[in-house]
Parts: C-alpha cells; sequence; structure tokens
C-alpha cells in the first residue's frame, strides 16, 4: 500500500503490550485524522503515526496503555530508516535469501552478450552455490557507440539460464518504457547507479510486486541513497538491498573508489540490507577479491560481481571481470570472510 504521508512519531509499544491496546493507539491516530504504519518487532512492535506534526504532539498518546515512547523521527528518510524498524530486513526471491545471516552472493556476467557465454558463466557460477544469477539486457553505457545489450533477446537468455540452474534473476531496468519487459522476468529489478535518482522509475519498481537491488550513485550522498529508497518504499515495496558500488573522487587507480565506511553507516541507519559491488568499484579483475573480502568483513549483507568465461573478449568491462575458470577459488575465499562473521550463502 503507498504511504500518502511521512511517518512523523514512532509510538514504541512495550514487550508485553496487547493487540487490543495497539489497535486502541491506531484507532486514535485515525479518530484524529492521522494514520499509522505498524511494524511487529522481535521485540515490541513499532507505530509510526503519519500526520501533520502539530497535531500529533497534541495526542495524549504516552497515557495509552501497552505505550513505552513515543518519540519524533528526526531522520529525513522514514520507511527505510532502523528507528521505525529495528530488525534487520531479509530479502527473498524463489527461496534464495539477502539479509540479517544470509549473505547474498550475485554473481554473472556483466552483460549477456551470446547465450553460450551466458550459459556457461551461469552454470560456473550455480556449481559454487551462488545466491543469484546477475546478467545485463538492457545497459547503461557511457558512450552512445558501445554495446547497449540484447534487449529482449537477453531476456530470454537469462530465463533459459534460470530454468537450468534455478538461480533467481538479478537484471537492470533502464527505463520505465521497459517495465513490461523486464520486471515480469526479474526476480530482483537492478536500478543502476546512473538512475538512483530517476525519481519516476524509483516509481514504478515502488509499484512492482518484485525486490530492487537499488545501486548508489556515482557522486551519490549516503543520505540521498537513503532518500532514493525512501522512493520506492512508499510506494508500497519495502523489498530493497541497498549496493555500494563506489563513488567519484579524485583517485585515479581504481575505477571509483568504494566506500566501505558508507557499509557501516548505512547498517546502522537502514534495516534494509546492504551490499557491495566490488567489480565496477575496482575496475580490475586483481583488485576484486580483496575488496570482496573486505566487504564481507565490513559486515556487507552480499556482494554482486561480474565474471566471464574470457573476459578478453566481453563486450562490456572486461578488465573486471573474473574468469569463469577462477570462480571457484573467488568464491571460496569470500564465503571463509562471510562465515567468519557467522553468516552462510543465502
Ligand atoms: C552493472 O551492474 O552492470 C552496472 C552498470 O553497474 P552500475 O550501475 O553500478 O554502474
Ligand atoms: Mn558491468
Amino acid at each position: 500500500m503507498a504511504i500518502t504521508g511521512a511517518p512523523e512519531l514512532l509510538i514504541v509499544m512495550g514487550a508485553s503490550a496487547t493487540q487490543d491496546q495497539v489497535d486502541e493507539v491506531i484507532a486514535r491516530l485515525d479518530e484524529a485524522g492521522c494514520s499509522a504504519f505498524v511494524t511487529p518487532g522481535r521485540e515490541a512492535t513499532v507505530i509510526g503515526a503519519i500526520g501533520e506534526r502539530e497535531l500529533l504532539a497534541t495526542l495524549p498518546l504516552e497515557g495509552f496503555a501497552g505505550v513505552e515512547q513515543v518519540l519524533p523521527i528526526l531522520k529525513p528518510y522514514k520507511l527505510v530508516s532502523r528507528e521505525l524498524s529495528p530488525d534487520p530486513t531479509v530479502i527473498e526471491a524463489r527461496g534464495r535469501r539477502i539479509g540479517d545471516g544470509y549473505f547474498g552472493f550475485i554473481a554473472g556476467p556483466c552483460t549477456v552478450e551470446t547465450r553460450d557465454q551466458t550459459l556457461e558463466t551461469a552454470r560456473a557460477v550455480a556449481a559454487e552455490g551462488v545466491t543469484m544469477l546477475r546478467g545485463g539486457a538492457f545497459k547503461p553505457r557511457t558512450s552512445p557507440y558501445a554495446f547497449q545489450g540484447l534487449g529482449d533477446e537477453a531476456l530470454e537468455i537469462l530465463q533459459e539460464a534460470r530454468a537450468e540452474t534455478g538461480l533467481p534473476l538479478v537484471t537492470e531496468l533502464m527505463d520505465p518504457r521497459h517495465v513490461e519487459a523486464v520486471v515480469p522476468v526479474a526476480d530482483v529489478i537492478q536500478i543502476g547507479a546512473r538512475n538512483m535518482q530517476n525519481f519516476m522509475l524509483l516509481a514504478e519498481v515502488g509499484r512492482a510486486d518484485k525486490p530492487v537491488l537499488l545501486k548508489r550513485g556515482p557522486s551519490a550522498s549516503v543520505e540521498e541513497l537513503l532518500m532514493a529508497a525512501e522512493y520506492v518504499a512508499r510506494e508500497g515495496n519495502e523489498r530493497i538491498v541497498l549496493c555500494e558500488r563506489g563513488i567519484k573522487t579524485f583517485e585515479r587507480t581504481t575505477r571509483y573508489t568504494l566506500d566501505l565506511g558508507s557499509v557501516a553507516v548505512l547498517k546502522h541507519e537502514t534495516h534494509l540490507p546492504v551490499i557491495v559491488d566490488p567489480s565496477h568499484a575496482a575496475g580490475r579483475r586483481d583488485l576484486v577479491l580483496p575488496l570482496a573480502r573486505a566487504a564481507a568483513a565490513v559486515g556487507a549483507d552480499g556482494i554482486i560481481v561480474e565474471s566471464h568465461p574470457s573476459p578478453e573478449e566481453a563486450l562490456c568491462d572486461g578488465p573486471q571481470q573474473i574468469p569463469t575458470a577462477e570462480f571457484g577459488e573467488f568464491a571460496r575465499e569470500v564465503r571463509q570472510v562471510a562465515e567468519l562473521l557467522g553468516k552462510q550463502i543465502g
């Protein structure tokens, strides 16, 4: 259900509060012309009160039976904040999971180039027990002369790869005009870094019945990323995975600067799973493993990495793709760090 206003107040119910007591608070908010957004938690139920801040301040909510605390939500992002939903969100697609104790290991080609290249990569990553298969059908390219992806044909190939491996598909939606083609096929809809603040597109996926993988824009702040996620959530879709993929800085030795600090901050600020893309951040294959390990160590809920049977022939992002022949070793190293943190591959 789409949310029309921003939750302004947090009503924390006591651990022993009854459903009747929760309902009474909701009824009182209703009566005052406000509304409620209820999050049942492990420890306690939290009610987000939506309405004019001044009006909410006049309601004697603290005096209601079962209410433990009433706090203003000061952050500009509300639905995605940890304040409103303290328990971590787990995203699920076709029985595979990302978040909490589940480390989402997403792997596959940058771009679907041919049927053989895609199926070979899908088989190689599936054999290592990854969580989901990635692959671009519609590609955002810096140059209009570069390969733009196979489009609908790529979506057919991806479905074949899914049928064979059982892996859920992660693929990018670039334009609201592609919703009909991409959304029914994707198990997780990727919103690319360049589209992080394409607000019409965010609203589209907010209305879709599929999880969303939202990548941080190369020049976007952490707060802007969370506000972009809020655009999706307010349309009713809270199945969002955030992705740190490197930002633009003065540094030239890596393609982007991987901001691992943002992962630690995001884990603090939001209940949504946070994953890392070491491939696009590094831009070179030899750095992908150390960055992937670091991502797991900092507490990321997963990674998304690119792999190709012969990267030297890749039509896109060849220098950073891990040869499928080396993928097994790569996966084992990453898995070790994730397990060290008490996580299992989702
Ligand atoms: C990708 O994942 O293929 C991609 C284009 O990434 P980004 O949007 O982060 O550049
Ligand atoms: Mn790529």
